[in-house]
């Protein structure tokens, strides 16, 4: 069968594909789902242990580097803050929190998790490798000119959207290698600006995120010393993400939130290619079991990651394949195919999928600010449609995963609260 045929069939059979192909807000509930006694889990605990010590590894280089970390001596972590205005305003049931990643450190975006922490793995292999560094060593000893000029040799690049390519600029510029970030059509000006300042090298193309990927893959194969971080399947990026959920319960249990079956936790986080909604989905699901049920949010123009889960096409699932234009608001979310990896991993742990209109992104962004005085973007945003259309228990705690925002400068701030769509 031919792909078009296959489609075809796909969005007969299926009302929800349908729907999605008209450009409708749905709810995609995963029928694939199993319980977690049931479901695979091909990253080990170990793994993702190994991550959270890394980061550890190298907390006090990030403190040396980054000041805007030395309260929290180099860990780059945010806040879990309830917001009961917009709950209200919202008819949430249960207690509504936002976790704030669109206020993490040095990068304003989840990416600093991910994206800083395959950074990091990279520089690190190198260091032991070249016998620069051992693995009981203070880590400060990144932040020294001997250490800068090592790394100045090598070629970090990676193709992005806009809030990878910081994260992956910023800490590479930062350790001293050679970057360069291949940035799609969808990209901000502001963001290329930014980094082009700290000394990255930026190629924009007049493509989408795919083509910038498929670009910076086939630049970084010619060269033996340059590395590239490939969003569309990396497990490092995954486990940077994974580490998040650890994180989370020390946060719960600090605040004194249980999660249990009887007080179950819900989370909704906005998805681009899947990895960073997947790998705390992933971390989530190790931890807390049957007692979290993870949702994904998307932009109607740009559901990729449902349409890889939710036909079983992975990433070979284009938008574009199914009437969509990939274009949408949501910058951070425009990624017309799904992360190979993500979408076999999340098929028996995700939920389920929530698409949602450019135009109430905004809504929820003006929402946001004028009840909690919160300012983040609008790809940031996708996740409430969750809380509003989700049937939760009284007893649920439900997360609201903001995901970026605080280096938006000023001026696009204030646009985009009067955006109206
Ligand atoms: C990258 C990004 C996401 C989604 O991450 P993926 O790994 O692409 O799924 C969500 N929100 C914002 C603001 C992002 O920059």
């Amino acid at each position: 069968m031919d792909k078009l045929t296959l489609l075809n069939n796909l969005m007969d059979r299926n009302s929800t594909i349908s729907d999605i192909s008209h450009g409708k807000e749905v709810f995609w509930e995963n029928p694939e789902k199993l319980p977690v006694s049931e479901a695979p889990f091909p990253i080990s605990d170990s793994e993702i242990t190994a991550a959270e010590e890394r980061f550890t590894r190298f907390a006090p280089f990030i403190e040396r580097v980054f000041p805007e970390t030395e309260s929290t001596h180099g860990i780059i972590e945010s806040e879990l803050v309830p917001i009961p205005n917009m709950q209200k305003v919202l008819c949430a049931k249960g207690k509504l929190y936002l976790k704030m990643d669109s206020h993490l450190a040095v990068a304003g975006s989840v990416k600093a998790r991910g994206g800083f922490y395959e950074v990091l793995k990279h520089a690190e292999d190198l260091a032991l490798a070249n016998n620069k560094i051992s693995l009981t060593d203070n880590y400060e000893k990144f932040d020294t000119d001997e250490m800068r000029r090592f790394f100045s040799q090598y070629t970090v690049q990676v193709g992005s959207t806009g809030n990878l390519g910081m994260s992956i600029g910023i800490m590479s510029a930062a350790l001293g290698f050679r970057a360069i970030v291949h940035m799609s059509s969808d990209a901000k000006a502001w963001k290329k600006n930014l980094l082009r300042q700290r000394g990255v090298k930026v190629i924009e193309y007049t493509e989408d995120y795919s083509k910038a990927v498929e670009e910076g893959r086939r630049r970084s194969a010619l060269d033996p010393k340059s590395y590239f971080v490939d969003d569309e399947k990396s497990v490092d990026l995954f486990l940077g993400y994974a580490v998040a959920a650890r994180r989370l319960k020390t946060t719960l249990r600090e605040k004194g939130i249980t999660v249990d079956r009887k007080y179950p936790l819900v989370v909704y986080i906005p998805a681009g290619v899947g990895g960073a909604p997947g790998g705390i989905t992933y971390g989530l699901t190790r931890i807390f079991g049957d007692s979290v049920k993870c949702y994904f949010a998307e932009p109607v123009n740009c559901p990729s990651v449902l349409l890889g889960i939710a036909t079983g096409m992975f990433e070979k699932a284009n938008v574009r394949d199914f009437g969509l234009s990939g274009k949408t608001h949501a910058d951070g979310l425009a990624c017309a195919s799904p992360s190979s990896l993500v979408t076999r991993l999340m098929l028996p742990i995700v939920s389920g999928v929530f698409t949602v209109s450019d135009a109430k992104l905004y809504d929820y962004l003006r929402l946001l600010y004028s009840t909690e005085g919160i300012e983040i973007e609008p790809s940031s945003c996708a996740a409430f449609i969750g809380v509003e259309k989700n049937t939760v228990p009284e007893n649920a705690t439900q997360i609201v995963w903001a995901t970026g925002g605080s280096m938006i400068p000023e001026k696009i701030k204030k646009e985009y609260l009067e955006t109206y769509l």
